[in-house]
């Protein structure tokens, strides 16, 4: 499960930007100067250069249903943070229960994507956003968060499906920003420094989850980019 990472987004925000601009028109060459500089940085802002579909998924496999904006920040991964990492956790909880958390803007914590016990992928934020799932915020930044519907201490929540369901959508993310397939790079939540976290715990198959991954990322006709079905 996900927490906040507390702090509030990359300090200057667009608002100001465009306030500043405006003020500083009014100066004279200075003035000017720095609105030609504010201009500049505008288009260089998280999030404006690319664009951002209602609905759409970065994994072919995956439904849409939209995280409250209180659980993430708008971002422009991989531009302004490189991604090179994904990180597994458990729920501890049902799907639904994952899924309606992440809706609510009190909750402070969300993952790009929740796996369900029959394999069914909802992605909830972009991966070119940074979602709050990790409790560090350079992991946070730096990662693409997958939550599995089940607890730590009961095994047969993960089911066959489910992983193999995980390491195709891991496979994509892993070939998107070309993150190596190895345990340096697709860490469980307990591996994030300072987390209290114990998830995915001791009954994730991660021998088994590396194989699937890495034979679903070396197929050469593995599917990025499927229709939903
Ligand atoms: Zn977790």
């Amino acid at each position: 499960m996900g927490q906040t990472e507390g702090g509030s987004g990359r300090g200057i925000g667009r608002r100001s930007l465009i306030v500043g601009g405006v003020a500083a028109a009014g100066l004279g060459t200075a003035g000017a100067l720095a609105w030609d500089e504010l201009s500049r940085l505008w288009w260089r802002m998280p999030g404006v250069e690319k664009p951002r579909v209602e609905g759409a998924v970065d994994y072919g496999g995956a439904r849409w249903v939209a995280a409250s904006s209180a659980n993430w920040r708008r971002a422009d991964r991989p531009d302004d943070y490189a991604i090179d990492m994904v990180i597994i956790h458990v729920t501890q909880g049902s799907f639904d229960s994952a899924v309606q958390v992440f809706q609510d803007p009190a909750h402070g914590a969300a993952s790009h994507y929740v796996v369900r016990e029959d394999g069914h992928i909802t992605q909830m934020i972009r991966e070119l956003d940074v979602a709050f799932h990790a409790g560090n915020r350079e992991y946070n930044e730096r990662s693409v968060g997958i939550e599995h519907a089940g607890f730590v201490d009961r095994p047969r929540d993960f089911t066959d499906a489910m992983y193999a369901a995980s390491a195709r959508l891991t496979a994509g993310i892993c070939r998107r920003y070309d993150i190596p397939v190895d345990r340096e790079h697709i860490i469980g939540h307990v591996e994030v420094p300072g987390t209290d976290h114990t998830d995915p715990g001791p009954h994730w198959d991660w021998e088994r989850y590396m194989r699937l991954v890495r034979r679903a990322r070396t197929a050469p006709t593995a599917p990025t980019s499927a229709t939903p079905t």
